[in-house]
């Protein structure tokens, strides 16, 4: 390639996502999703889909979609924003919201997607540090800015802060718009914060059906604001690519949405499967941060957690590490089934044993 040709291309850092891996046998722990089938309303709703619907554009408006989601978490269907996952909901998000020489501020130790935004939209940012202990730092927060993102429960910590904490965030920026990433929401005692878009016109809460819902695979995220914000969103999304949401996705997100008692259940099983893993990590000697979410984020003094998540590979059990300051002897470990976290323990214990 010539270097006239090479100056017009954009040169630009990403996103690297956790592996994808195939095969037999593998215990796959290293992106979040659910080990559970969605739904049966799903695979019910698979079996009687009209085929001949998908020779038209799909319906850009959801209404339906809008008011289940709306009744789940006690908003209106005209404060409900839709998308193609919520990552490309947050980065709508960023471009809408965030257009300020002022930086945008997020924790240093988050979602490792916002930073690649930042760089991609050109909007400057400032990382706030967490506290020692990886909670938030409510007052760094507390200043003139571009705007914040902040994930609660954060990631890849799983610690979740009050939802106090969070509204003075909101209260004390009333000239900035707030994004509240709950991704991992449902897996927290906390509850959502998404009934205060009524009370504040500067918060913006996100998520997602790839984690609690068990659908990583049909892409669908969506968010929650006052209906000013949300009109600004789909101007945004509308200037780029006006269907976002496909007709089998709206079709399945809906069923999936309906099925209160499956959802339940299955954020019960993870909620109980994480208290064994986190019971059974500290009797390993591990430092385990409190979760909120569906996965585990551990520690081991004097053990290297890069050389365990090798072997842990070498295993076909895969984790997520990341090579990042402060964290880099930390393992992040998706919870799974019973029988997949208790294959996990044993590998590790070998590992610790040898
Ligand atoms: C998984 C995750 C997302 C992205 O979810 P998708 O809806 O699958 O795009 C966003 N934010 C956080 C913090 C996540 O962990």
């Amino acid at each position: 390639m010539n270097s006239r040709l090479k100056e017009k291309l954009i040169d630009i850092e990403p996103y690297v996502p956790g592996e994808q891996p195939k095969g037999e046998g593998i215990i796959k722990l290293n992106t979040n999703e659910s080990p559970y089938p969605p739904s049966p309303r799903v695979s019910e709703a698979l079996k009687n889909i009209n085929y001949t619907e998908l020779k038209l554009y799909p319906d850009f408006v959801c209404t339906e979609l809008k008011e289940v989601l709306g009744e789940n978490y006690g908003v209106r269907a005209d404060e409900v924003f839709l998308g193609n996952g919520s990552d490309e909901v947050l980065a709508l998000c960023f471009k809408a919201f965030f257009n300020s020489d002022m930086p945008v501020l997020f924790p240093d130790i988050t979602y490792s997607f916002y930073k690649v935004w930042a760089g991609f939209f050109n909007i400057p940012y400032e990382e706030v540090p967490l506290r020692r202990d990886f909670t938030l730092d409510t007052e760094g927060f507390l200043r003139s800015s571009g705007g914040i993102v902040i994930p609660n429960p954060n990631a890849p910590t799983g610690i979740c802060e009050r939802l106090s904490d969070i509204e003075k965030i909101i209260s004390g920026n009333r000239d900035s718009v707030v994004i509240i990433d709950e991704a991992y929401v449902d897996f927290s005692d906390n509850g959502s914060i998404a009934r205060l878009v009524n009370k504040y016109d500067n918060l913006v809460v996100v998520q997602t059906y790839s984690k609690s819902r068990n659908l990583a695979g049909i892409r669908f995220g969506y968010a929650f604001a006052n209906p000013g914000l949300i009109r600004i969103l789909e101007g945004v999304r509308n200037s780029f690519n006006s269907y976002t949401v496909n007709t089998l996705t709206k079709i399945l997100a809906y069923e999936s949405g309906r099925d209160r008692g499956y959802f339940e259940m299955c954020v019960g099983k993870i909620r109980k499967t994480r208290a064994y893993l986190m019971e059974e990590l500290s009797e390993l000697g591990f430092d385990v941060c409190p979760s909120s979410s569906n996965f585990v984020f551990a520690t081991r003094a004097d053990t290297s957690c890069k050389a365990l998540f090798e072997y842990l590979k070498g295993e076909g059990i895969y984790v997520r590490h990341f090579d990042s300051p402060r964290i880099d002897n930390y393992l992040r470990i998706t919870v799974g089934t019973d029988r997949e976290i208790s294959a996990l323990i044993d590998s590790i214990r070998h590992f610790l044993n040898k």
